[in-house]
Formats: structure tokens, C-alpha cells, sequence
């Protein structure tokens, strides 16, 4: 009798410490993120921890988009630039990203056809412009020196942000100056597609495409995401966690305590963040290393 009490009482006890246990653990598992932006932000938490999980690289990933064809997330637009390649920088596989890729991130014609034809055909619910810190081509375009060859043409479509930072900011010098017309450049990419694309427009207006615009920053691998000219912040893409993008700064990168961004994508979108997180919460959850 008394062993039997006694295992009852361990029995008893160990349950109890069992619902303990299982209380303590569950909420120390974060859920993965149910938006592309989240699912993005996850994945360059990846990386900064130097943690890649290399997701959807496998054999089977790929016969299974080659058979069923593609469905990215987000249409990233980046720099050329070697040291900014957005799968491995996001931690994504196959079939994520949409990837279009020019030297200062400026688009024209040929860049605008790619993204208009993930938008309208692929229905990809986020638009990303990619700008890094010590571009090369804004370095170059602010340098205003002479240069050969097609170059002269990049540099038209990064003046326009050196031109409207000098404007507002004519204080600026150097480095200082570098770094904003970087975010600056990023910004106007962002309107430029806008304004020269209806399907663009159209797709923001109803609610299925949002935008975010970031500077990445090549020694410390995080990404600083930015506050968007007015007339289409209405689609801002809206951060998971509040406050995220403000530790994902970590520093200030244009010298100046003008970073409302922060509050402003903090305060989450207007818009349409639902359609987008019914639409490709889905195909990209669930499965090994999901986004
Ligand atoms: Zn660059």
C-alpha cells in the first residue's frame, strides 16, 4: 500500500511537473512568420547569425517547381553587386524570389517588363528594392566623374536621388552624403515603378501587391528598411513583430535622427495585408524550412 501511494505521488507529481514543462516550452517557439516581408526579415536573421538553413535547395524542390512551375513570394530588386545576393542574404530557396538585378538598383524598360510580368502573371503579393551600403554606383554618380562605355546611362537613373538630396540636405557631404542618396535612390526605384507602371499601380491600389524598400548593409549583413515616399506608402509592407524593423536597423545609417521610418512601418499598413498572407501563407509554411 504505501509503495502504491508512493508511486501515485510520483505519478501525481511528475504529471504536474509534465504541464509545467509543456507550459514553460510552448511559447519559447516562435510561430514562423506568416507574411513574404516576415518571412524575409526571418530569413536575414539567418544570415546575420551566420545560421543558414538553406532552405528548398534539394533535388526534390526542384523537380517539383520544374513540374509544377513557380510561385515566388516577393520580386526583389537589387544591386549587381557580388556581395548582395538576395536568396542567400534572405536565407531562401527555389523558387522564392523573383529576382531582378541592376547596378545601383535603378529600373528601366527591361526591369519594369520583369517585375510587371511577376506581378501580373505570378501574382507575387511583395515588391522589394535593395539598395547596400558603399554602392559603387551611387559612389560613381556622386563622384560626377567622367566615365565610359554604357555607364553614363546608370548614372542617369541614380541622379535623380542626388539631385533631390542635395536639394534638401545640401549640408551633406562624403560619406554622409553617399549613404543618403543609397536610401534616396532606393525610394525614387520604388516611385519610379509606380508611376511608369499601370500593372503595378493597379495591383497596389486593390490591396494584392505591397512594397517595402531596404538598405542592406554589407559588414553587418542586416538590412534597414526604410520610410516610403507618401504618395505610396499606402501599400508599405507591414513588419510581424512591432518594432522589428527598428532592431533590424541596429544603426543609424545617414548620420541623421530622421529615421521616422521606423514609427511609420512600425505602424503597420492600411492596406490589404490579409490577402497576401492568405494567399502565400500556404505553399511556403509548411514543408522543411519553411520561410
Ligand atoms: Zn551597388
Amino acid at each position: 500500500m504505501k509503495a502504491l501511494i508512493k508511486v501515485l505521488v510520483v505519478s501525481v507529481v511528475g504529471a504536474g511537473i509534465g504541464v509545467g514543462v509543456g507550459r514553460m516550452l510552448a511559447p519559447t517557439g516562435e510561430p514562423p512568420p506568416k507574411t513574404s516581408l516576415g518571412k524575409l526579415q526571418k530569413g536575414n536573421e539567418h544570415f546575420v547569425k551566420g545560421k543558414l538553413t538553406h532552405p528548398r535547395q534539394d533535388p526534390e524542390t526542384r523537380q517539383k517547381l520544374a513540374y509544377e512551375g513557380q510561385s515566388p513570394m516577393a520580386i526583389v530588386v537589387a544591386c549587381a553587386d557580388s556581395r548582395v545576393p538576395p536568396e542567400i542574404l534572405f536565407d531562401q530557396g527555389l523558387g522564392d524570389l523573383f529576382v531582378v538585378r541592376c547596378a545601383g538598383n535603378v529600373v528601366d524598360d527591361y526591369q519594369i517588363a520583369s517585375i510587371e510580368y511577376a506581378v501580373a502573371h505570378l501574382k507575387v503579393p511583395l515588391l522589394v528594392v535593395l539598395g547596400h551600403s558603399d554602392c559603387g554606383a551611387v559612389k560613381a554618380c556622386v563622384a560626377g566623374k567622367p566615365l565610359e562605355g554604357h555607364l553614363p546611362k546608370l548614372m542617369q537613373g541614380i541622379e535623380p536621388a542626388l539631385r533631390k538630396v542635395k536639394a534638401t540636405r545640401p549640408h551633406l557631404k562624403d560619406k554622409a552624403l553617399v549613404e543618403r542618396v543609397i536610401a534616396e535612390n532606393v525610394r525614387l526605384t520604388l516611385l519610379n515603378l509606380y508611376k511608369r507602371s499601370e500593372i503595378i499601380q493597379t495591383q497596389m491600389k486593390k490591396g494584392k501587391l505591397e512594397i517595402a524598400g531596404g538598405v542592406y548593409h554589407l559588414s553587418e549583413g542586416t538590412i534597414e528598411w526604410l520610410k516610403l515616399p507618401e504618395e505610396i506608402a499606402f501599400a508599405e509592407a507591414k513588419p510581424e513583430k512591432p518594432g522589428a524593423p527598428k532592431e533590424a536597423h541596429g544603426h543609424e545609417v545617414h548620420g541623421e535622427k530622421e529615421h521616422a521610418h521606423e514609427e511609420k512601418a512600425a505602424e503597420g499598413v492600411k492596406h490589404s495585408q490579409k490577402a497576401h498572407s492568405e494567399k502565400h501563407a500556404d505553399p511556403h509554411a509548411g514543408g522543411k524550412g519553411s520561410h
